[in-house]
């Protein structure tokens, strides 16, 4: 178990790990991290915000936060810190719009870098119109910069996320999963190339690995296993006195992707920043149209068909005057007179891409696809609205909730992926039984098809041809109490954690949150053993993203 340092609020006072008391970092440390020469500055004070992220939930102070105008002030910080002795080895964690949830992208008396200050040599985003289009970023950019610059060529990435105003870096290093997944994979899925700032890096990095297994099958009479990651990180201390003679490059500025590096390439793309720091990006891009026509029906139950459909809200509430009031009702009259008696209802949105000049058929498209739907068809709810509307639809209630003080408050947000053939046993259980209420906020779930999915990124999902993403995405405003408090929903949360376990469902979680190391091993599976050899390589003092809580700091 991870050990725990008293909180010092009482949010969530039977949760161990949610605020840690300032930290002052050791003087010398933080004298010999001003002695870098950086194009860009550290700080050392009011860090209060590096100690913050959208769950709202989890604060661990840094001791500096850098805030890099190069790659080279990343690269050689890490070498810096690569360089200081293990006891005072500083963790270090890019931040990029630090949208995470549970403090993955904090680190407690370490060094937090503002991936959003790095500058990357030539214009900030390259769009290359070749017959394979795609656009260079750096890692810190956020997306909704990117759709607007790649529409300026009348091209788009094609895989998002529901929200815009995330990093490149942060978001590959989870997945990047929206509707368009189904299609195109996930956004690690759409990637070409990497410029990544590792914490060690030698040319063949298996040669260390199998260095470091003939050296723990010679120096124990046990047979130890390979991912004994603490064994690991004894034989890395050792390993280090001989880095001259192993070449090993501290905080090397690595580029990478399926041919060159691919290793670092796969193990960076949903590898949650352990790795490396991703400081550029080369994304595939597609022709963009210009429109979108949306499509919104109910349906009392949720089927296979409709759950094939492109994305699915679970609504008890209010959630359908909601839509009566920002969508053209297809029958005014009969929406106006629908009422789901407070039952439980799935919510289908289906989306069609188009040109304003080319319509022809896509009418005709729209209601064959509807003819296969068994929906209630007063609740058939219609709107037309700009590519770029849809695509950054989330930032129109993000500037709501701010404006009435309820974004920043904690999220206790719970994302889970659900192979296919145990989805409707989830569905009885945790929408019949477990989730009464659904007033504070949206559940959403996308269905995929996994054979659209590379399986060499880091990213681990159930073992199944089709899968679903069940977001449940709740918010806490602070005086909330009853169904809504945060107390009540984290309680929920893991009720529904507990029965997949127990039903052994073979459900992973996405932007997994974990305790301890035995979680973590059951997450990856078999999997496992990869992740863990990746870190000894990239990674051997685990220094990079502490906030996930995969791996413990050698001392
Ligand atoms: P951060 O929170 O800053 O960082 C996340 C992790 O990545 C940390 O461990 C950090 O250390 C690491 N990291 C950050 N930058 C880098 C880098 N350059 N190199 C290496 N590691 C790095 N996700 C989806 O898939 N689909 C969605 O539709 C979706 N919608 C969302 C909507 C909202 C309102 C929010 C708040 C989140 C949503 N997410 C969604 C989750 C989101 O993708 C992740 O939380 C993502 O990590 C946030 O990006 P960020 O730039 O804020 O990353």
């Amino acid at each position: 178990v991870w050990s725990c340092i008293p909180h010092t609020t009482n949010i969530c006072s039977n949760h161990s790990f949610d605020t840690f008391p300032p930290h002052s970092g050791s003087s010398s440390v933080l004298s010999s991290l001003k002695t870098l020469t950086l194009n860009g500055y550290f700080t050392f004070d009011n860090l209060e915000h590096a100690a913050n992220d959208f769950g709202n939930i989890f604060h661990y102070l840094p001791t500096a936060v850098l805030h890099p105008k190069s790659v080279s002030d990343i690269s050689s910080t890490i070498k810096h810190i690569m360089g200081m002795d293990s006891a005072t080895k500083l963790s270090v964690a890019a931040r990029g719009r630090g949208h995470s949830l549970q403090g993955q992208a904090q680190a407690y008396g370490g060094v937090v870098i503002n991936m959003e200050s790095l500058e990357v040599e030539g214009p900030g985003i390259f769009v290359e119109t070749s017959e394979v289009p795609y656009v260079d970023v750096s890692g810190g950019e956020l997306w909704v910069n990117v759709l607007h610059e790649t529409l300026k060529y009348g091209l788009s990435p094609k895989s998002w996320t529901d929200y815009l105003h995330l990093t490149v870096g942060g978001t590959l290093s989870n997945a990047g999963i929206s509707g368009q997944a189904f299609r195109h994979g996930p956004q690690i899925n759409n990637v070409y190339q990497l410029q990544v700032v590792t914490g060690t890096f030698k040319e063949n990095s298996n040669s260390i690995i199998s260095w470091k297994r003939a050296k723990l099958k010679s120096n124990s009479k046990r047979n130890i296993e390979f991912t004994d990651y603490g064994k690991l990180n004894e034989l890395t201390t050792q390993q280090w006195n001989l880095t001259g003679d192993l070449n090993v490059g501290r905080g090397e500025v690595i580029t990478c992707s399926d041919t060159k590096n691919a290793d670092l390439f796969y193990g960076v793309l949903g590898g949650l920043g352990q790795f490396g720091i991703i400081t550029r990006a080369r994304i595939s891009l597609g022709p963009a149209k210009k429109m979108v026509s949306k499509e919104i029906v109910f349906v009392n139950r949720g089927s296979h068909r409709h759950w094939a459909s492109n994305r699915i809200y679970v609504d008890r509430t209010g959630l359908l005057n909601s839509w009566r009031s920002s969508f053209n009702p297809k029958n005014p009259i009969q929406a106006s007179q629908f009422s789901s008696d407070g039952k439980l209802l799935y919510c289908l949105e289906m989306v069609k891409y188009y040109n304003p000049e080319k319509m022809d058929g896509l009418n005709q498209d729209i209601e064959e696809l509807l003819s296969e739907l068994n929906y209630i068809p007063s609740t058939l709810f219609l709107s037309e609205v700009s590519y770029v509307e849809f695509l950054d639809r989330v930032r129109m209630s993000e500037i709501k909730l701010r404006s009435k003080g309820l974004w920043e408050v904690p999220h206790p947000w719970l994302n889970l992926l659900i192979p296919k053939s145990r989805i409707l046993d989830f569905a009885r259980e945790v929408f019949g039984k477990i989730v009464k209420d659904s007033s504070n906020g949206p559940i959403l779930i996308y269905p995929f098809n996994k054979a659209k999915w590379n399986n060499r990124t880091s990213m681990v999902t159930p073992e199944e041809d089709i899968i679903y993403l069940v977001a449940f995405l709740p918010s806490a405003p602070p005086l909330s109490t009853g169904t809504e408090g945060l107390e009540h929903i984290m309680t929920q949360n893991k009720r529904i954690l507990d029965f997949c376990t127990k039903a052994r469902l073979g459900a992973k979680q996405y932007l997994p949150h974990y305790r301890t190391q035995d979680e973590w091993r059951a997450h990856f599976g078999t999997h496992w053993e990869t992740f863990a050899q990746r870190k000894s390589a990239y990674d051997p003092f685990a220094i990079l993203a502490p906030g996930q809580r995969i791996f413990q700091k050698a001392v």
